[in-house]
């Protein structure tokens, strides 16, 4: 299953950021880290949203 959204928002720069263009790390908790990602915006490093990329 893949979510409809490819942006996502930073609240700290105030402005969208794509799918491709975000930062992609570990998560910070124990999931398993082939099937999720923290997105991470590029300019300020702010977590934006974790993502589950199992599917991929
Ligand atoms: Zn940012």
């Amino acid at each position: 299953m893949v979510e409809d959204s490819d942006q996502f928002y930073c609240e700290t720069c105030d402005r969208e950021v794509a799918e491709s263009e975000v930062i992609r790390t570990k998560t910070m908790g124990s999931l398993d880290p082939d099937k999720w990602q923290t997105f991470c915006c590029p300019e300020c490093g702010n977590r934006l949203q974790t993502v589950f990329v199992g599917e991929e």
